[in-house]
């Protein structure tokens, strides 16, 4: 969901790439990506197009021919990111675990010492394929102490769980408007420390991609600069800066315990109705909840009943998933107590109409339960 605010912004009229209203606005959303990325790197900004954009951008810019970089595989979006690798002429070794579980830093600190130099490890925080929360603090002081770069992808996390660039030593960060910053998708937010601008700024062959090449990029960004390398999206950015408003007039720390509170609530009223998390306990994500189906539930069928009768869309398991789990965003506006509960009452009486389910206000009644024990914890 995206609040009127930002669609409102949408449709203001537009300047130009170089009017000194729009420098003026690009300096807002620069501030606001820092403060949102908790960081003070001076290459902080959003890139024209969605978060697959970022991703490349992070991979094309760092990366060059014959550089290992080691990615964590534990769903869709590791395997994205070792492909782009690849397409750079990189070495990418795949660290994988089973789908649903996190990397262990142990594991990535074993492969840092005992395989040859390598340039960067990439990771992806919020594996949106299988819901899984891959914590971060420590892999960064790893990657400091074998001097390698530490690349992070947080396209469901940031504006949602706490990112924290400078602190985890993230080199490499970004994301996408759609997701937790609840804008629509075009326009994506990305981070470089001051040492990966070092390694982009000294490669010895030019970026693959001349688009995304932050070498560039960095001098229409650059205050003292601004130099044209290609057209902005002006409507975009619009979108981008009021919803970033949104997220500080919110506040982060109420923001992310808002997620944490409704995926409490919403998982609670799913075990009432049999699904089970996917990921492996205490490793599920807050902005979207990935759920294995009861043995009963026909995935289709129900899927197809909750966007047809209820106009209430969720995603299906990817790749080997498929058929076999549910998930569910709650992300940025989408993580609401209404919308819970229209999902949650829309399921039971599906479940009621078509298996015979005595499900009736079972899950409403223990989402609400969970979220009157919050209240009463928070007061
Ligand atoms: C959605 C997503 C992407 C890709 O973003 P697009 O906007 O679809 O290009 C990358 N990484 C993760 C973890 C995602 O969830």
């Amino acid at each position: 969901m995206v609040h009127p605010r930002v669609l409102q912004a949408m449709g203001t009229p537009l300047v130009g790439h170089l009017d000194p209203v729009f420098l003026s606005i690009m300096d807002d959303i620069q501030a606001a990506l820092r403060w949102l990325f908790r960081t003070r790197n001076a290459l902080t900004i959003p890139i024209s197009g969605t978060g697959s954009a970022a991703m490349e951008t992070a991979i094309v810019n760092l990366i060059e021919p014959g550089d290992s970089v080691m990615v964590g595989i534990n769903g869709v979006f590791g395997t994205r990111l070792a492909s782009m690798v690849e397409r750079c002429g990189g070495h990418a070794i795949r660290l994988e675990v089973p789908w649903g579980q996190p990397l262990n830093p142990e594991h990535i600190e074993h492969h840092l010492r005992t395989t040859g130099p390598i340039k960067a490890v990439a990771i992806v925080h919020a594996e949106t394929s299988t819901g899984t929360h891959q914590p971060l603090e420590h892999i960064g002081q790893l990657c400091r102490q074998h001097k390698a770069l530490y690349i992070v992808d947080t396209v469901t996390s940031l504006g949602g769980m706490d990112v924290n660039v400078d602190a985890w030593h993230i080199d490499a960060c970004y994301s996408a408007a759609q997701k937790c910053l609840s804008c629509p998708p075009g326009i994506s937010p990305i981070t470089f420390s001051d040492t990966a601008v070092d390694i982009i700024r000294h490669r010895t062959s030019p970026s693959t991609s001349w688009y995304l090449d932050c070498s560039l990029i960095a001098d229409y960004w650059s205050e003292s600069k601004r130099t044209y390398h290609h057209t902005a999206p002006i409507s975009m950015a619009y979108a981008l800066r009021e919803s970033l408003r949104l997220i500080q007039e919110e506040g982060l720390d109420v923001r992310i315990a808002r997620h944490q509170r409704n995926s409490r609530a919403l998982m609670a009223g799913l075990q009432t109705l049999g699904f089970e998390p996917f990921p492996t306990a205490d490793y599920q994500l807050t902005t979207l909840l990935c759920v294995k189906l009861p043995s009963f539930i026909d995935d289709l069928k129900i899927r197809k009943a909750l966007l047809q009768d209820f106009h209430i869309e969720i995603g299906g398991g990817l790749g080997p998933l498929a058929g076999k789990v549910w998930r569910i965003g709650l992300m940025g506006e989408s993580s609401r107590e209404e919308h819970i509960l229209a999902l949650l009452s829309a399921l039971e009486q599906l479940l009621a109409r078509i298996f015979h389910h005595r499900s009736i206000g079972t899950a409403v009644a223990a989402a609400m339960a969970t979220w009157s024990q919050s209240k009463n914890s928070y007061a």
